[in-house]
Order: C-alpha cells, then structure tokens, then sequence
C-alpha cells in the first residue's frame, strides 16, 4: 500500500472523471489524503471521505486566502468536522506568489492562527511553503508540533533543520525530472520522506494532469536515487505517513 498525503481530488479538473481516477487509485493500493481548502473545497472534500474508503483528509486554506469571513468559515469547519479529519493542511506561506511586505505579514497572521488551532485540536499540520521556508522553520522552531512540509523549496540547510525539528518531507511526482527534487531525496533520510502527487499540479509529466497513481513513479524514482528496492520506499514512506496521520487501517 501506498499513501498520497496530499492531493486535490475535489478540485475541478476531475469534474468529468473523479470516480475513475479515485476507483484507479483504489485498484493500485493507494490511499489519498486529499486536502480540501476553504469553505467550498472542505465541503467537497468532507463528501469524498465520506463516499470512498481510500479517501481521507485534511483541511485548510490557501495562504493567499486574505478575506476575513472566509478565513473565519474555515476554521469553523475545521472545528466542526475535527473527527472526519487526520490533519490541519495545507496552510502557511507563500512568497512566491505574494511579494507585497504587508500581505505577507497577513500571511503570517493566518498562518498563526492554524498553528494554534492545530494545538487546540490535537491534529499534525500539513504546511505548504514556497519560497518561505526561512520564515516556516524559525517559526516552528518555536513551537514543538508534528508537521509534513509540503511543496517543499529550500536550499539543502533548510532541509536539514527542518528534519532535525521532526518535520517530515513530502517528495511530489515532479522529481521524476527536477534535478531540485532529486538532490533533496539524495540529501533526506528515508525516515523523514513520504510521498505526495499534490493532484492535479506537480506532475511527472510537465503540463499535464496530475493524480495518485503516479505516486508509484515517485517510489521508484526514489529508490533509484537511493539505490535501494522499491519494496523498502513503499513501505518506509507509508509507515511514516500512518505514524504522522496516526492512521490506523
Ligand atoms: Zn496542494
């Protein structure tokens, strides 16, 4: 079995095929944590839990999100739906795609916000940091929480704190070609890797539809890297991914 902590299965690129790619996933032994974000993407998400046994969540919000209400919904339903879920997630910072001073300060706001909820919940965080892994890392050095750094883009120091922190690392299908990738898998230690598609984006194919079968491409290009059978990454990543999530199936 292999399990994909983060995707986005509810988003509309599946419109028109969901139940196959979810069915297809099922057929190749994977699990799906999907993580829904914002009000909209909660709601979708919280019905595909419920629909199909492959398929579990965590729920957040899009740290681009800066309007008030819906990040007040958010949190809510995160309250309301904490036994349907196994995380908080993705939230945190992105500086690749906010660059004004005073956004990323909003940014940071509401980062905080989920942290503490996550305290208040009991419930591990799925962090997404682009371009802000600096800030991310001194900021959890602070607290003491069980985090998988999503989308991952520091520089190979960076991953080095992270891990000494505790965080583990999500290695997305794109290290199929990112040399980026390819480095930090070389540089990580199998006890701190699990594995994600990030579906329908990071594709091992650039610009085309990403989904969790392909998780299976993202094994083996580990193991390839590590020089070690595929048998051992599937099951390192997915015994991981069950002590993270304190999934037990
Ligand atoms: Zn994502």
């Amino acid at each position: 079995m292999l399990i994909d902590v983060h995707a986005h299965l509810d988003f509309p690129q599946f419109d028109s095929d969901r139940e196959q790619i979810i069915e297809k996933a099922r057929k190749g032994g994977i699990l799906v944590i999907n993580s829904g974000m914002g009000p909209d993407g909660i709601e979708k998400t919280i019905s595909l839990v419920k629909r199909y046994d492959n398929i579990f969540a965590t729920l957040g919000l899009s740290p681009q999100e800066f309007e008030k209400e819906i990040i007040d919904e958010t949190v809510e339903l995160i309250r309301r739906y904490r036994n349907d879920i196994l995380g908080i997630g993705e939230v945190g910072l992105d500086y690749y795609w906010i660059k004004d001073p005073h956004e990323r300060r909003k940014e940071l706001e509401n980062f905080n916000r989920f942290i503490e909820l996550s305290r208040e919940l009991e419930l591990p965080l799925v962090i997404h940091s682009r371009d802000a892994e600096e800030d991310v890392i001194n900021r959890l050095k602070e607290e003491n929480l069980p985090v998988i750094l999503h989308s991952f883009s520091g520089n190979p120091e960076q991953a080095e704190d992270a891990i000494s922190l505790g965080c583990l690392i999500s290695i997305p299908a794109s290290v199929v070609y990112s040399k980026k990738k390819q480095k930090l898998v070389e540089d990580l230690p199998l006890e701190s890797i699990v594995l994600e598609t990030d579906a329908p984006y990071l594709s091992p194919k650039p610009r085309t539809r990403n989904e969790p079968v392909n998780i299976k491409l993202t094994r083996d290009k580990i193991a390839k890297i590590k020089g070690i059978d595929k048998a051992i990454v599937e099951e390192s990543t997915t015994e991981n991914a069950k002590r993270f999530f304190d999934l037990k199936l």
